[in-house]
């Protein structure tokens, strides 16, 4: 029967590997199939083909230009434009439409949906074109009112090349900062996911919170399509963003620039400015333009201000010793920094002012995280600390009862695997108390340090010497049967016996009593090894003391 029932498992076994052999067959066909097709036969790969379509070209409609309030005229050169191609790029209008137009031409462009700009510029919205030679038709450049009056554009006008070349290093720079806000965020979340610290998940919060305002500060949510729905909503989304991420960088700043530990209460102070301006943040879509104006400054203003404080806070840290707050100070000084430049109105910060803020940043971002880690680093340091007074025995610094019986339980199932012999020594220094009544309490713990070290120097492994407790030690032997023990442990015995000369006490003898057990295939567990060994050490006392017995001449061995 259980032949039959094998030939027949045999068969059935086979059927299935021919089944999946078919099937592999039958997926790997239109596999191979594409591999084929994607094979390269020729010294060149041509990709695309020709199209009828016309470029998309944005069509100003007389809605669009409406909005226009601000126009600028961009005057030819003496004599007239010289005849070759001019490009011309408009950065830094913020949540706008803009208006090139040159003669006949004219095109328009919005931030936030790359669509409907000139492929050719990608930070910014431009037009190349071609006056004839002496035209002294000017350029109109027009937008619509920004958000913040100090917002004003960056028009740049030059040969096609170095005006793409500028724009493409904006874009670069755009992208690369928002990649590294997303990075850092997925760090914390892993970060978050391991030890479960609520700082990696607020600081994860920061990052997307971030990515999203630097994404619509730098048009780049509407690029290469629009991936966020902000559209012409863009001055509301900044508005109720800035208010978050402003509320949870505040957060922040006060924990890196030492603020919980400097103020007292200052939590609650926290909780109710994040959710003053989570409110703020909330109550922008009803919002007119003038009054999310009027809100976007008023957030800058809270913004300095809290960063002012946790500056002053930092130093205050600083002086009194806690030196990680540099971190904090070392992140607010750049933000700081551009909020100043902002209000004295300065030329480079007007001209890269999306890249200024977004590696503002950027830097805020990575020292945060720095910092994070490092807090991360102590939390484990203490906690190894932690663990190792936990497992350590303070008088003679030897692996404590809780510490050694993990170790033997760690033996016990690599000796399974590997089958192996083990075997253990419990030794117990004998008549100690009398020791103690003797020389004294102080002599007593000289004697246990005293066998400890000489224990400890007669085993490979160091951990493998146990204070179990009072006078008691247990002696690990991995890969020793009871018959290559026996020996060693007599010769730990011996110098037991002797070191007592080099304590320098008169008439003191020290000496211990060793029950060894080695594991047997039906021990369950520790305690059955550790019993017999323990019986075998009593069975040494009461046969005279200082003396080794093993387990498997005891007959209370069971
Ligand atoms: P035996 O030979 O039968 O083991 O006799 P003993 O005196 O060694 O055994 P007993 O269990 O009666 O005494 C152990 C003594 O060890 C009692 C306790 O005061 C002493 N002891 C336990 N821990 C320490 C310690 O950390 N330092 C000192 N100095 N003595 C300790
Ligand atoms: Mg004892
Ligand atoms: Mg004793």
């Amino acid at each position: 029967m259980a032949d039959g029932g094998g030939a027949k498992g045999g068969r059935s076994s086979r059927a299935w590997a021919v089944r999946l052999l078919i099937l592999l067959l039958v997926l790997l066909w239109p596999v191979a199939g594409m591999a084929q097709a994607l094979q390269v036969d020729r010294d060149f790969l041509l990709l695309g083909e020709a199209t009828d379509q016309q470029a998309p070209v944005r069509v100003c409609t007389p809605e669009i230009l409406a909005r226009l309030t601000h126009v600028i005229q961009v005057q030819p050169p003496v004599g007239g434009w010289p005849g070759a191609p001019q490009a011309l790029d408009v950065f830094n209008v913020f949540a706008g439409e803009v208006m090139i137009s040159h003669g006949e031409r004219q095109v328009c462009g919005h931030m936030q949906d790359a669509r409907t700009r000139d492929s050719r510029f990608r930070a910014g919205i431009g037009m190349v074109m071609v006056p004839k030679a002496g035209n002294t038709d000017p350029i109109l450049v027009a937008w619509e009112p920004p958000l913040k009056s100090r917002w004003i554009p960056t028009v740049r006008l030059g040969a096609p090349s170095p005006v793409q070349q500028s724009d493409t290093a904006r874009l670069l720079i755009r992208t690369a900062c928002i990649a590294i806000a997303l990075a850092l965020a997925l760090s914390a979340l892993m970060g978050y996911f391991t030890t479960r610290g609520r700082d990696f998940l607020t600081y994860a919060l920061v990052c997307v919170l971030l990515v999203v305002w630097q994404s619509i500060l730098s048009g780049l949510s509407g690029y290469p399509e629009p991936w966020l729905p902000v559209g012409r909503a863009a001055p509301v989304w900044m508005v109720a963003i800035s208010a978050l991420s402003y509320g949870v960088m505040i957060w922040m700043l006060w924990r890196l620039c030492g603020g919980r530990r400097a103020v007292r209460n200052s939590r609650r102070a926290m909780l109710w400015m994040t959710a003053a301006l989570g409110l703020v943040a909330l109550l922008t879509p009803f919002m007119s333009h003038h009054m999310l104006a009027v809100t976007a400054v008023a957030l800058d203003g809270v913004f300095a201000a809290a960063c002012v404080i946790a500056l002053g806070v930092g130093f205050v840290s600083l002086r009194r010793g806690h030196y990680h707050v540099v971190d904090g100070i070392v992140a607010v000084v750049p933000l700081l920094m551009l909020m100043l430049a902002d209000v004295s109105g300065n030329r480079l910060l007007v001209e890269y002012r999306v890249e200024a803020a977004q590696l503002v940043v950027t830097w805020f971002l990575m020292m945060s995280a720095y910092s994070l880690n490092r807090s991360l680093g102590h939390m484990r340091q203490q906690r190894d600390e932690m663990r190792q007074l936990a497992d350590t025995d303070m008088l003679t610094g030897l692996p404590n009862r809780r510490a050694g019986l993990r170790q033997l339980e760690q033996y016990l199932l690599e000796t399974r695997l590997n089958g192996q012999p083990l075997s253990i020594g419990f030794l117990d220094i004998d008549l100690f108390k009398q020791i103690n009544d003797r020389y004294g309490h102080d002599v007593g713990d000289q004697v246990l340090v005293s066998v400890a070290r000489t224990l400890e120097s007669g085993v490979r492994n160091r951990s493998d010497v146990i204070r179990m407790g009072g006078e008691e030690f247990l002696i690990l032997l991995p890969g020793s049967s009871a018959d290559v023990a026996l020996p060693r442990l007599e010769q730990l015995r011996e110098r037991v016996s002797l070191q007592a000369a080099g304590l320098d006490h008169d008439g003191l003898v020290v000496t211990s009593s060793i029950g060894l057990a080695e594991l047997r295939p039906d021990d369950n567990d520790v305690a059955a090894l550790l019993r017999r060994a323990d019986n075998a050490m009593y069975r040494a006392k009461r046969s005279g003391r200082n003396r080794v017995v093993d387990a498997r001449d005891t007959p209370l061995a069971d």
